[in-house]
């Protein structure tokens, strides 16, 4: 009978043995990654996702963070309803435009054709502003600053678990200003949090920037963006801050929005993960310490047992996720290969030859085999945790590193469309000088599949020459294929 503890094995036992290697076929390879460390489920709607206690944790971790950063810049957490008269929608020409395709409405209500068709909230401007416009009187009534967290729906037409769903999770925030310079300083410092989230937290060396006309979000003035690239060498936008203008408060002020979803829980999948699994950098992991006790013989189990749950009393009473592993029922070598694959940063072993020495195994994800194994660390309380810690603080930086020169090494630096092709078709990200015209743009995304992720940043000085036109450029743009 399914719901057993002894079926649910069977079943981990098989999607662990069914991790394609990441080198063979990424797809395949972040699908069973997704199934085998029990981070999500398919639900019954086609894009649709469950998220599961193990992938929860992981937004969770996201939401912490930031919740906090949000609120020291002065942002309240509010809740608006997810239901959206239809009208509101109509209300901002390119807004409608951008998100018709992809609206979910409601027509019937208790039984009843409804008068006025509702749209589940795709995003909140519309009704943030509808609520901003009554209650902002005068410019005393400025700066607003809110943010929710809450779910959303877009009917994508082609879906991933956590990178593109129907329903996702996020937060959007929402400031109304008294000028266009306060406005913009506000999109900037978001996507300047958003930044720090990505490099501090999740060890993603993203690239901030500005997207191009083209790929502005639907009724603002400017769209910034942060871009990652994933282990495929694809690029994903992570995050993203709008400057909106006037566009959708004519009346009162300027507003910016500015969100973070899911989707960043697939991005630490796809930069960290290799072969064998996930690979969760220490700050956002849900256990970032597994420890698993070895016995063979009935008499050394008491012993071992009793070390090891002293070793997770004494990581957590210091703050870190520790996690024991005590379960009879599989080998120690089988929960070996189990939290490796949930790319639980570090790894104890305490057996009953290390009980006797008071000393532990410890072991590093990310340096697999005997490279990453350290014996005989003592498990007198402040030796042990001063370790882990420092362990942890190393394993974060150098999954930093590792992406860092991953991303700089798959950067090319172009000068034509000729090199943009050639960067572009070896599956890189080209950077080169752009101030050529929106149908230019378009050319490239039909002829090479790359779009302008961003004009970064980070500017080189200097005089550029447009590499299509050859005309003087003001900035390079980045190309790359995205998801
Ligand atoms: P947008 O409102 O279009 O700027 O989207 C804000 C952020 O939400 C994007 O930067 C993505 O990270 C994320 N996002 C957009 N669409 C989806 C989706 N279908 N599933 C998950 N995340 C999404």
């Amino acid at each position: 009978a399914s719901g057993t503890a002894a079926s649910t094995d069977a079943h981990r036992l098989r999607s662990k043995q069914a991790v394609t290697p990441r080198s063979q076929d990424f797809n395949a390879w972040y699908l069973d990654v997704i199934a085998s460390a029990e981070l999500a489920d398919h639900g019954p709607v086609r894009g649709t996702m469950v998220i599961r206690p193990y992938g929860y944790a992981i937004w969770e971790a996201i939401q912490e963070y930031l919740n906090v950063k949000f609120k020291e810049t002065g942002h309240s957490n509010m809740y608006f309803p997810q239901f959206i008269p239809y009208s509101f929608i109509e209300k901002e020409a390119s807004h409608v435009e951008g998100f018709s395709p992809e609206l979910a409405l409601v027509t019937v209500g208790g039984g009843n054709e409804l008068e006025e068709k509702l749209v589940v909230r795709p995003t909140s401007e519309t009704i943030v502003n509808h609520m901003f416009s009554q209650w902002i009187h005068s410019y005393r009534d400025l700066p607003l600053m809110i943010n929710q967290w809450a779910n959303v729906t877009r009917w994508e037409m082609r879906t991933k678990p956590f990178i593109r769903t129907l329903e996702f999770l996020w937060q959007e925030g929402h400031t109304a200003h008294a000028t266009p310079e306060e406005a913009e300083k506000e999109a900037k410092q978001m996507i300047e949090i958003y930044t720090r989230f990505a490099f501090e937290q999740t060890a993603i060396p993203v690239i901030g920037g500005r997207k191009s006309k083209l790929e502005t979000f639907a009724g603002a003035d400017k769209t910034y963006t942060i871009e990652a690239m994933m282990g495929d060498r694809k690029a994903l936008q992570a995050g993203t801050s709008h400057n909106l203008g006037q566009n959708f408060s004519r009346a009162f002020g300027t507003e910016t929005s500015w969100a973070v979803s899911t989707r960043f829980v697939g991005g630490i999948i796809m930069t960290h993960g290799d072969d064998t699994g996930l690979m969760l950098p220490p700050k956002i992991a849900p256990i970032q310490v597994v420890i698993v006790p070895i016995w063979k013989k009935e008499t050394e189990k008491t012993g071992v047992l009793s070390a090891a749950s002293s070793v997770k009393e004494v990581l957590q009473a210091a703050g870190v996720r520790a996690k024991l592993d005590d379960t009879s029922e599989r080998t120690a070598g089988w929960k070996f290969n189990f939290w490796e694959m949930k790319g639980v940063p570090i790894r104890i072993e305490i057996g009953p030859r290390d009980v006797s020495s008071n000393c532990v195994v410890v072991s590093r994800r990310d340096i697999p085999g005997k490279a990453g194994k350290v014996f005989g660390i003592s498990m007198e309380p402040s030796t042990l945790v001063a370790y882990v810690k420092e362990k942890l603080d190393e394993i974060q930086s150098s999954l930093l590193e590792k992406a860092v020169s991953f991303r700089d090494s798959n950067i090319v630096d172009v000068n034509s469309y000729e090199e943009l092709k050639v960067a572009i078709s070896s599956g890189k990200w080209a950077r080169g000088p752009w101030s050529a015209s929106d149908s230019d743009e378009q050319r490239v995304k039909e002829e090479t599949g790359a779009t302008i992720r961003c004009f970064p940043f980070e500017q080189t000085q200097g005089i550029k020459t447009c590499l299509m036109t050859g005309n003087r450029a003001e900035e390079v743009a980045i190309f790359a294929k995205s998801y």
